[in-house]
């Protein structure tokens, strides 16, 4: 990670005012002579709408003070970001601000949560399409044994007494069982699966 990239995954820290003095020093330090990353900075701010005004690379005369008072406080993240939206619902964000603002709010809430319920949403798809081949299988099973044990030639004739519908892969969201079931010549046998392609 170079100077840049480590001084803007910190600036949020710094409009929130919870970061120690060191790090602050440190970060002061760079964005003296980073005009991208004042930049950054400035953007941020209108995000936050910080009630108080920061310059760069010209410190107020009451930086120092005001920084081991943050420090004194031990101000959590998770107060100082409620702070910052206490202060944002007083204030009527420009629409870039508001724009930003809920792009971050999104980017942030997808990093989260994506890997989560990306995979409990694939491991509820192929649950649910396990429990379909056994309700199709149990049909199967049904049909056979009102059937002198001869399965049908497809499983549309399970329809009405043994199946209602044919399920949908949750995984495809088609009927993707109907194609690959197969009966042997003499209909005692048969094979069944699902066309989709289940991720892991
Ligand atoms: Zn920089
Ligand atoms: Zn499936």
């Amino acid at each position: 990670m170079n100077a840049c990239e480590e001084c803007r995954e910190q600036l949020p820290g710094l409009v929130l005012q919870a970061l120690e003095a060191d790090e602050v020093e440190k970060l002061q330090a760079h964005l003296s002579g980073c005009s991208g990353c004042q930049e950054s900075l400035a953007e941020l701010r209108v995000t936050f709408q910080a009630a108080d005004a920061w310059q760069v690379p010209d410190p107020p005369a009451d930086l120092r003070a005001r920084i081991q008072l943050a420090a004194a406080r031990r101000v959590s993240w998770w107060q100082a970001f409620k702070l910052a939206l206490d202060r944002l619902a007083c204030y009527r964000p420009t629409p870039r601000a508001g724009l930003v603002g809920v792009l971050l709010g999104i980017c942030l809430f997808g990093l989260v949560l994506y890997p989560t319920t990306r995979r409990y949403y694939s491991g509820g798809t192929a649950a649910g399409c396990r429990n379909n081949q056994n309700i199709l299988r149990s049909a199967l099973a049904d049909y056979a044994r009102d059937h002198q044990g001869r399965y049908p030639a497809s499983l549309d004739d399970l329809h009405g007494k043994y199946l209602q519908a044919t399920p949908i892969c949750p995984e495809s969201a088609i009927d993707s069982y109907s194609a690959t079931y197969q009966v042997s010549p003499r209909a005692d046998r048969y094979t069944l699966s699902c066309q989709s392609e289940h991720r892991p």
